[in-house]
């Protein structure tokens, strides 16, 4: 028998943001599907009318797109399909497989209190299960026959054998009573529909499995396989919440996170090939899959992002790095930055000694600016620019000036000639006060480099400048 084409799916509400846990689902979903050389589906649960606008799908889409995270299809919505749910039910009526009910809200909720008081569990009684119902039986949901001996088991991909009897999810409703489905009715419809083979989720949908098992069988449908994935938590152990934790795949983007570095760490939560920490997209392609999946919650280090951050920022070429800072280096400055010279050598200073994107600019910043706006830390001027520097500053100007080749070793020779000719001062009271000169802080990758990726006008101007504002 030839083998079936893996397709997957990632259905996310439409929530205006794509989450962390969400995120991870949806990482674990299309890798397995480009591991099998399978179909990655998208698919907008967006049944619940007042929550789903354009602007809350597109922020989880912008999500997903911004991780690199390609559907092959969709999306498809819920909203766009309701006839198809429609159908079902009127298949499952025509089949017997479910029945008209007429009970009422206040009389369900009558007979539950009553089960409940007598110290019962209530699942539907019944009542209207042979009562053959027909069309015109006034206002009415529909049911679904669930035989109390049903076995609805299934062999979680994760999690190994699970199930349910019957007896504990009753008939329940897949229709309301103004006509509309019930969600566990929508994912089977579209599931089948989309001829999905591996349904991946969140471990908070495996309440939902036992009772669609039921529908599948009802429906006539083969069973996909089921991988519940383990809930994120946050440091503290506890579930992430949106309150305390960074949760939102955006907020990460913004402030200067890697993409590449995003999917390694999410992968990783849960996930582990060997000791192997390090994964590109393309591996993961290449290596997922849902053995290596682990039961305990991941739990969200946030500090181990920052370091995978490291990591795929040290492996970024000089020009990816220079496109990916950018934008963070527009933001800093408010001005467009195209090729101010030294840049790109600074960010190659910067690389190890920045946590994210946003940090490196914030370092860069300094060089972009216009030498007479250079912002100066208070700080480190009352600290570095005392009266001794102002001749150490104006003789460094002046060297410099003539320094040849307008390279790091050179200037170091530059630096060691102003301090012999100026009673051998420790290097720290010539290098700070020139640091906050260039750089306006008084921390900077070495100093030697750091004047280097200065054109030479500009950091003889800054020295001079420095000298001169002394008393
Ligand atoms: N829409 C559900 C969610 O956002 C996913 C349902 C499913 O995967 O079956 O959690």
């Amino acid at each position: 028998m030839p083998s079936q084409t893996v397709r997957t799916r990632f259905a996310p509400s439409p929530t205006g943001f794509l989450h962390i846990g969400s995120a991870r689902t949806a990482l674990f979903s299309w890798a397995f599907a480009r591991r099998h050389r399978g179909v990655f589906v998208l698919r907008i649960e967006d049944t619940d009318r007042e929550r789903s606008t354009d602007a809350s799908e597109r922020g989880v889409l912008e999500g997903l797109e911004w991780l690199g995270l390609h559907w092959d299809e969709g999306p498809y919505r819920q909203s766009e399909r309701s006839e198809r749910y429609a159908d079902a039910v009127e298949r499952l009526l025509a089949s017997g497989r479910a029945y008209r009910c007429t009970c009422t809200a206040e009389d369900l909720e009558a007979r539950k209190q009553a089960t409940i008081a007598a110290g019962g569990k209530w699942t539907y009684d019944g009542r209207c299960r042979d009562a053959a119902h027909g069309p015109a039986c006034g206002p009415h949901t529909v049911r679904l026959r669930v035989e109390p001996d049903d076995a609805l088991r299934w062999d979680d991909a994760v999690f190994g054998p699970l199930g349910q009897a019957g007896a504990e999810i009753g008939d329940r409703i897949v229709r309301r009573s103004d006509g509309t489905a019930l969600y566990n009715l929508a994912v089977v419809v579209d599931d089948i529909d989309m001829r999905i083979t591996h349904v991946i989720r969140g471990d908070d949908h495996q309440i939902n499995t036992a009772f669609q098992i039921a529908l599948y069988r009802a429906l006539g449908a083969e069973l996909p396989v089921f991988a519940h994935l383990p809930l994120l938590v946050g440091e503290s152990g506890k579930k992430l919440s949106k309150r305390r934790d960074p949760v939102s795949v955006q907020q990460f983007r913004d402030d200067g996170y890697l993409p590449e570095a995003m999917c390694s760490w999410l992968a990783r939560l849960g996930w582990s090939h060997g000791d192997d920490e390090v994964f590109t997209l393309d591996e993961l392609a290449s290596l997922f899959d849902l053995d290596a999946v682990g039961r305990s919650a991941g739990q969200a280090n946030f500090g181990k992002l920052d370091w995978q951050n490291q990591q795929f920022l040290a492996r970024l070429d000089g020009e990816e790095l220079f496109a990916r800072v950018r934008p963070f280096l527009e933001a800093a400055t408010g001005r467009a930055v195209d090729d101010a010279p030294g840049l790109r050598a600074l960010l190659e200073l910067l690389r190890e000694r920045s946590r994210t994107l946003a940090d490196m600019a914030a370092q860069a910043r300094w060089l972009v600016v216009a030498d007479d706006q250079l912002e100066l830390d208070a700080k480190a001027v009352a600290k570095h620019w005392k009266p001794d520097a102002k001749p150490l500053l104006a003789a460094l100007a002046r060297a410099l000036a003539e320094v040849e080749p307008w390279t790091a070793a050179a200037i170091e020779g530059a630096f060691e000639a102003v301090r012999a000719a100026n009673g051998s001062p420790g290097m720290g009271k010539l290098a700070q006060p020139v640091r906050v000169a260039l750089t306006g802080s008084a921390a900077s990758p070495g100093i030697f480099e750091t004047v280097a990726v200065l054109p030479r006008e500009r950091a003889v101007a800054r020295i001079a400048a420095a000298a001169e504002r002394i008393a």
